[in-house]
């Protein structure tokens, strides 16, 4: 398919009609810092007033392009149509029962989507949350349930969450943990498998030493869960060597060990399959989604081996909010529009396209170390010329100059020297190459 199958209001085209961020945007962000706490950043001082196929429209009338999908959210585009359309109509029926106290059909059919949906042809539940650390949470609480273990191993720059256990799970300090702690007891960390930085390790060996460490300082016996991103997001898009996953998820089953895969952000056709976890048909026992799942409504999911879903006891799982009647008609639009419109297609095609302009311009640039990942989750890792040593400042060069020409990116990895692409897949191509050569100027200015 074509991107220019989606029916578009807004203009898609970049558009600089003011310096970025424009006076109104300026004045906005005033009134921010007056009213809003200074823990909740902001990446680009530019408010949004409407946006939509691959670019965001701003209070000054500046038209951006939109490489970051609100961090792997307007999977299917900004107020995709038919989002909008399903959201309208549930909201004029009703708002609000709470699926604990009178059920509605929405939650039901979104969980059997997502069962059917999900990596393996076992039976399967579904527990419907409204943030990605709430699902997460709540998947080890059910690990934790089913297997009357306590303990629970995430890796090396994992990201979860920013709740108290999604904390202590998550591994990067700042700007995450730091001065929040006593974090919640009993989680463990496991050395990741990271191809550019392990020198040749392998996905076996790397499954290997991992095990080895939950082994001798966890013990299988006290572990109830292991909990991995396929490909991680806010650690750097660190995608694992092929092997360490499937070692991993072996080990796990002939341990009794509840596999976890939280797919929040590689969720939703994301990374050119329904979920990154079908790329090595791994099975996890329980996958955690969230980002993608609705066009942008707040909605999360816990889907997995019934067995292990429906082992704990009644009232033990939910919340006044859990699976809102907006937030599931928005996923079952969503969820229509992935597979009607071939979108898991369409992020591999994305990602052909971006993966050979970003290969030219490593082959250009001694600073570009590496570039990895897969269908509309690109990143760079950015180094010191022609070294392995992290180069944040120019990660955060490149960035602040793209988004003065209108182009939104994002940052991320433990060092914060990943550039990472998140395009819509709503995105034209035009649009894309447009970023891209944006890019490409920034690093040239930048040498
Ligand atoms: C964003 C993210 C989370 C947390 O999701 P929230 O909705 O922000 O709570 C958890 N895991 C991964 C992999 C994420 O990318």
């Amino acid at each position: 398919m074509s991107a220019t199958t989606f029916e578009q209001s807004v203009d898609q085209e970049r558009l600089l009609v003011t310096r970025i961020p424009g006076p109104r945007s300026i004045e906005l962000m005033t009134r921010k810092t007056g009213a809003v706490a200074a823990g909740v950043a902001t990446t680009l001082p530019v408010f949004a007033v409407r946006a939509g196929g691959g670019i965001v429209v701003d209070v000054d009338g500046n038209h951006l392009i939109d490489l970051g999908s609100g961090i792997a959210v307007t999977t299917v585009g900004n107020s995709s149509p038919r989002v909008v359309e399903a959201v309208t109509e549930q909201v004029a029926a009703f708002t609000h029962t709470c699926f604990m106290v009178t059920p509605y059909e929405g939650y039901v059919a979104v969980a059997e989507a997502l069962n059917r949906l999900t990596p393996g042809s076992h039976r399967k539940r579904t527990a419907l949350f409204n943030s990605g650390a709430e699902a997460v949470e709540n998947s080890v609480k059910i690990a934790r349930s089913y297997t009357d273990r306590r303990a629970v191993v995430a890796f090396d720059h994992a990201y979860h969450g920013r709740t108290n256990l999604t904390m202590a799970m998550t591994a990067k300090n700042m700007p995450y943990k730091h001065g929040f702690g006593p974090f919640a007891s009993e989680v463990y960390r496991a050395p990741l498998s990271y191809p550019f930085r392990d020198h040749g390790v392998d996905g076996h060996a790397a499954a290997a030493r991992a095990i080895d460490v939950i082994e001798k300082q966890v013990g299988a016996s006290n572990l109830a869960a292991v909990v991995i991103e396929p490909i991680q997001g806010e650690g750097g898009f660190i995608e694992p060597a092929l092997g360490f996953l499937p070692a991993l998820a072996d080990w796990c089953r002939a341990n009794g060990v509840v596999f976890v895969a939280d797919e929040v952000q590689t969720g939703f056709a994301r990374t050119g399959d329904m979920f990154a976890c079908e790329r090595e048909g791994v099975v996890p026992d329980l996958i955690v989604t969230a980002k993608g799942i609705a066009g942008g409504l707040p909605l999360s999911a816990v889907t997995g081996r019934a067995e292990i879903m429906d082992a704990t006891h009644a009232g033990g799982l939910g919340g006044t909010y859990g699976g809102n009647p907006l937030a599931c008609a928005a996923a079952l639009a969503t969820i229509a529009q992935i597979e009607d419109d071939g979108l898991v297609q369409r992020a591999r095609d994305i990602e052909a396209l971006m993966l050979e302009r970003l290969t030219a311009l490593q082959a250009a640039d001694n600073r570009v170390g590496e570039v990895r990942g897969r269908g509309a989750m690109i990143a760079v890792e950015l180094v010191e010329p022609g070294s392995n040593t992290p180069n944040p400042e120019l990660a955060k060069s490149v960035a602040a100059a793209a988004h003065e020409q209108g182009v939104i990116v994002l940052t991320c990895g433990t060092h914060g020297n990943v550039l990472r692409f998140l395009p819509p897949l709503s995105i034209s191509d035009d649009l894309l190459n447009e970023g891209l050569d944006v890019l490409d100027v920034a690093f040239r200015n930048l040498g």
